[in-house]
């Protein structure tokens, strides 16, 4: 069990450090999205975030608070998505070193992104290596500091400066939305609700095929399960984390999930009426309101759509399907 005790004033900090470097996203409404639900919605657009994800705001935070020593060495991660842009950019923002442990089947495009933002990319095998030991082996030889995609505490207050910034704008709300994988943007969120809105009703969505986020809290302890498989390629992820867990127990109502089939039509969606591409992992909160898995009747919700990044061919394809 971790020892620190996150709190709303670690989402505070994050937000000064965050002014003038990250976007203030917009929050966007839907006549036909409130019709459709009975509910009354606002879409805060971190596809609209530089790099494209929420991820830019915890990877940023963590990086502000490196001392000198920690700047000289730079900063080391693994992740084969959008943590390992947003490390990459925000380290090259603060001058100083980065190394992205990849898969060697990373997508070339997430690869090439990360190059171009000035990340040093070290390739590892899935199928026979350990990324987190590479992690630790290269953080010793280099004097690295790892910042992992979600389980640490810098992270999760950055990603909840997304909800602040929210709820400055929306006022209270009756329920929050947002996506689940190893629950960072979740718990960041579930600080910011709880401080700026006591009254919401918190609520992670996670893709149908990994609902180890809603095992856990009915269960009160982690609980890992196989990879699993899904279009929502940002919350592939077997257990959440151990600072994330610490919050969302406390600070989180429910845990809902939705079908790779709503993800799709969810893209649709976006695209054809909001005129926005939003990728697989960033439709699962706005999922769980559109098709109805969360009774939003009457209510005041607050959705959050995590990220835009999708190979366009991707996109094209998935889309394709759910138009039929
Ligand atoms: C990383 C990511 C998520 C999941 O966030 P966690 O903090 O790991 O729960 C959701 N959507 C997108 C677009 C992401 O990049």
């Amino acid at each position: 069990m971790p020892d620190t005790a996150l709190s709303y004033h670690d989402v505070e900090l994050a937000a000064e450090r965050l002014a003038g470097a990250a976007h203030r996203t917009p929050v966007l409404t839907s006549s036909t999205a409130d019709a459709r639900t009975g509910g009354t919605l606002f879409f805060k657009c971190e596809n609209f975030q530089r790099m494209g994800a929420f991820k830019f705001r915890g990877a940023y935070n963590a990086i502000a608070k490196f001392d000198a020593a920690q700047r000289a060495a730079g900063v080391l991660t693994y992740s084969s998505g959008n943590h390992a842009q947003a490390i990459a950019l925000s380290a090259r923002l603060a001058g100083i070193r980065s190394t992205i442990i990849m898969p060697l089947d990373a997508p070339a495009l997430k690869v090439k992104a990360t190059r171009e933002y000035g990340g040093e990319v070290v390739t590892y095998d899935r199928y026979t290596e350990d990324r987190e030991e590479i992690g630790r082996r290269l953080s010793q030889e280099r004097g690295m500091t790892l910042v992992p995609p979600y389980d640490h505490p810098d992270v999760i207050a950055g990603q909840g400066t997304a909800a602040k910034e929210l709820f400055e704008e929306t006022g209270p709300l009756d329920i929050l939305l947002v996506c689940l994988g190893g629950g960072g943007l979740l718990a960041g969120c579930a600080l910011a609700a709880r401080a700026l809105s006591p009254h919401c009703k918190v609520i992670g969505v996670e893709p149908e095929a990994g609902n180890d986020g809603q095992q856990s809290l009915r269960k009160g302890e982690i609980v890992h399960i196989a990879v699993p498989r899904t279009i929502a390629d940002g919350a592939m992820v077997t257990h959440v984390g151990a600072h994330n867990f610490e919050v969302i127990r406390r600070a989180v109502d429910e845990i809902v999930t939705v079908s790779d089939a709503q993800l799709v039509q969810t893209m649709a969606y976006f695209a054809e009426r909001m005129k926005m591409i939003v990728e697989p992992t960033g439709c699962l909160a706005a999922a769980a309101a559109l098709h109805g898995v969360v009774d939003v009747k009457g209510k005041r919700v607050g959705i959050l759509v995590s990220g835009g990044n999708v190979d366009l061919a991707r996109f094209a394809e998935l889309v394709a399907t759910a138009s039929a």
